[in-house]
């Protein structure tokens, strides 16, 4: 049997760090035992879903490098949940209640005054078909709970080891709406089913619904499915995540210019026993990747760590992997070779391109200074010893040294004040441009 995952947002909002984690994790799970990966929309919630949210996570997803093998949508398939809901309805487990928001609100205050569980008193039950009738006489609409068995639902999760939920403290859970419209739970289950779904890997803020989702795999005569609760994100103090940190949304991270490989490596390893490293290639981290390894404990995300594993990957990469980027444009594998322990965003490489083969406007504080460097730059073709010889041909001249010596040369040839090595720069810059920029020539 094949194992198949799926990762199912709403599509209600675009994608965060936190379901990108999800997404990762299940998708290299999932390729680690030629698994599947199913992209589930969960978009049953009519006003907030959208289809421009929908094709956002698409995109991000697709950015990452995460491709899906099946795409389902929810609100394609109602029929199916209103097929189950009868039937569960047939079978006695789901039952009609008339409680109006209020009422509900009033129990459960009375509940916490006598120090007792909020729990559903399961009044519903007692109500005789008169009483039904006159509630919807009435004109009210019964939703519909799921009468859960009183029992403990244990599971062995693959992050959490063996859990056990007691569901004599739960209350029944609202499957369906007073509108008719089924809430999270029953289509949820109802498409783990029909899919296939061997493998549930979700955010721990789902243990509770995991024991009521196995009642209700159970009651629907199916498999349970294997379960993996990965403790949420935090924020790099330990504190809930929060935008004051850097970007949270894999479309600011995207505007930012950081590589996906650098959020994949970071993501996948985050919370687990294994150490960060940068990788290129998906292929490597699938290797690497291994459930057990996470701990229970939550994780820190801390924006400052992806973007120094960013500059790292950067700083390693290969020319054949991003030669055909369109930050790139016009550079060449030299110029790479000298700039890109400079990059902290690939961005940022068009400057240093523009500079090299493009134009500028030099920064000349000192006519007299570049007019003598410009007498002792060496004769001939410039080479990588070209620097170190014209440094200091200038200083025994001058008398300058440090950054007296340094910046305005890097100013006059950059226009800027920082940047890659001097030395390594000059003999792509050429004599002729040199030359130029010393005069204070546009070049
Ligand atoms: N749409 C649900 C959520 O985003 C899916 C949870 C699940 O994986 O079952 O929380």
């Amino acid at each position: 049997m094949t194992a198949k995952f799926r990762f199912a947002p709403s599509p209600t909002g675009y994608l965060h760090v936190g379901n990108a984690r999800l997404a990762l994790i299940n998708w290299l799970y999932a390729r680690k035992i030629e698994g599947e990966f199913v992209l589930r929309l969960d978009d049953t919630d009519e006003e907030r879903s959208t289809e421009e949210f929908a094709e956002g996570i698409k995109e991000d997803l697709t950015w990452l490098g995460l491709v899906w093998d099946d795409l389902k949508k929810q609100s394609d398939r109602a029929d199916r949940y209103t097929e189950i809901f009868e039937k569960l309805k047939a079978e006695g487990r789901l039952y009609p209640c008339y409680e109006t928001g209020e009422e509900l609100e009033y129990k459960r205050k009375r509940q916490l005054a006598r120090k007792l569980p909020p729990v559903y008193d399961r009044s519903a039950l007692k109500l005789t078909d008169e009483e039904k009738q006159a509630f919807e006489a009435e004109g009210r609409q019964p939703h519909w709970r799921f009468l859960l068995d009183q029992e403990v639902v244990a599971w062995d999760d693959h992050v959490r080891g063996r859990v056990e939920v007691d569901c004599a403290s739960m209350s029944d859970p609202v499957l369906i709406r007073t509108d008719g419209r089924p809430l999270y739970h029953l289509p949820s289950v109802v498409d783990d089913v029909d899919f296939g779904i061997t493998h549930v890997i979700r955010g721990e803020d789902h243990v509770s619904n995991t024991a009521l989702h196995i009642q209700l795999f159970k009651a629907m005569g199916a498999t349970v499915p294997e379960f993996a609760h990965i403790p949420l994100l935090m924020g790099p103090d330990g504190g809930p995540l929060s935008k004051r940190e850097g970007s949270l949304s894999l479309r600011d991270m995207r505007d930012e210019g950081l590589e996906p490989m650098s959020i994949n490596s970071l993501l996948a390893r985050l919370g687990t026993s294994d150490n960060v490293v940068g990788q290129y290639d998906l292929a490597k981290l699938i290797e690497g990747f291994d459930i057990g390894h996470f701990s229970r404990a939550a994780a820190k995300f801390d924006p400052a760590e992806l973007k120094n594993l960013n500059a790292k990957i950067l700083h390693e990469m290969p020319w054949e992997l991003v030669k055909d980027r369109p930050e790139l444009e016009g550079c060449t594998a030299d110029l790479w070779a000298v700039i890109q322990g400079n990059l902290s965003v690939l961005g940022e490489a068009k400057l240093w391109t523009e500079v090299t083969y493009g134009q500028i406007n030099p920064v000349i504080e000192d006519e007299s200074f570049a007019a003598k460097a410009a007498e002792l730059l060496p004769a001939g073709t410039l080479d990588g010893d070209s620097w170190k010889s014209w440094t200091n041909a200038i200083k025994d001249e001058l008398g300058v040294k440090g950054k007296a010596l340094f910046m305005p040369l890097r100013q006059a040839l950059t226009a800027q004040s920082h940047g890659p090595e001097m030395g390594k720069l000059l003999p792509l810059l050429g004599r002729e441009k040199t030359l130029k920029r010393l005069k204070g020539e546009v070049a």
